[in-house]
């Protein structure tokens, strides 16, 4: 069995609202859970982050559904590699919503992966895009904690 981490960055339809998010993690936990696959969304200024891990015909499988998704449009591959450990295991999908809290430590962060102080992730490198959304995953426990 081979596990993957997949990284993608889109945009997302203009007219998307609070409701349609829970809507998207409302089926994102659910199937997720099913297919053993964990990550993390996070949205801001009109573009998603997504990492997904797991078994890698299921994650290839949920990543041409969401593609093809008409809430958001220009999915752009940043990443995919082979995995030994999860970097988002305790969450079958965390969503973050970037402009929730833009902190100073979270705007120390961004920048200091992408070199920006926008969220971006459209012209972020794949090892950006995996080491932002390490950190972002980081922080968010803290905060549960
Ligand atoms: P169905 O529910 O049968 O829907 C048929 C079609 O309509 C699909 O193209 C679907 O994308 C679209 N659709 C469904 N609901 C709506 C709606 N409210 N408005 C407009 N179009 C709609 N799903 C996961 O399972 N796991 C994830 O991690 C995940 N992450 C996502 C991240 C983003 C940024 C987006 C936009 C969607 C995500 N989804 C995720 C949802 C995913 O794209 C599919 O909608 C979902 O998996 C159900 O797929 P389905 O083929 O059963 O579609």
């Amino acid at each position: 069995m081979h596990t993957i981490r997949l990284i993608y960055a889109s945009d997302a339809r203009e007219d998307l609202r609070y409701r349609d998010f829970m809507t998207i993690m409302d089926t994102a936990a659910a199937t997720n859970r099913e297919s053993a696959i964990t990550g993390i969304l996070c949205y801001g200024g009109g573009q998603f982050l997504q990492a997904l891990e797991g078994e890698r015909l299921a994650v290839n499988a949920l990543y041409h559904r969401i593609a093809k998704d008409p809430r958001h449009a220009n999915c752009q591959l940043l990443s995919v590699e082979e995995i030994s450990t999860r970097d988002f295991a305790e969450w079958s999908m965390k969503i973050v919503d970037w402009n929730d809290a833009v902190t100073a430590a979270r705007q120390t962060m961004l920048l200091r992966h992408s070199g920006s102080r926008q969220f971006d992730p459209a012209h972020m490198s794949g090892q950006q895009a995996a080491g932002f959304l390490r950190d972002l995953a980081a922080m968010e426990r803290l905060l549960t904690e």
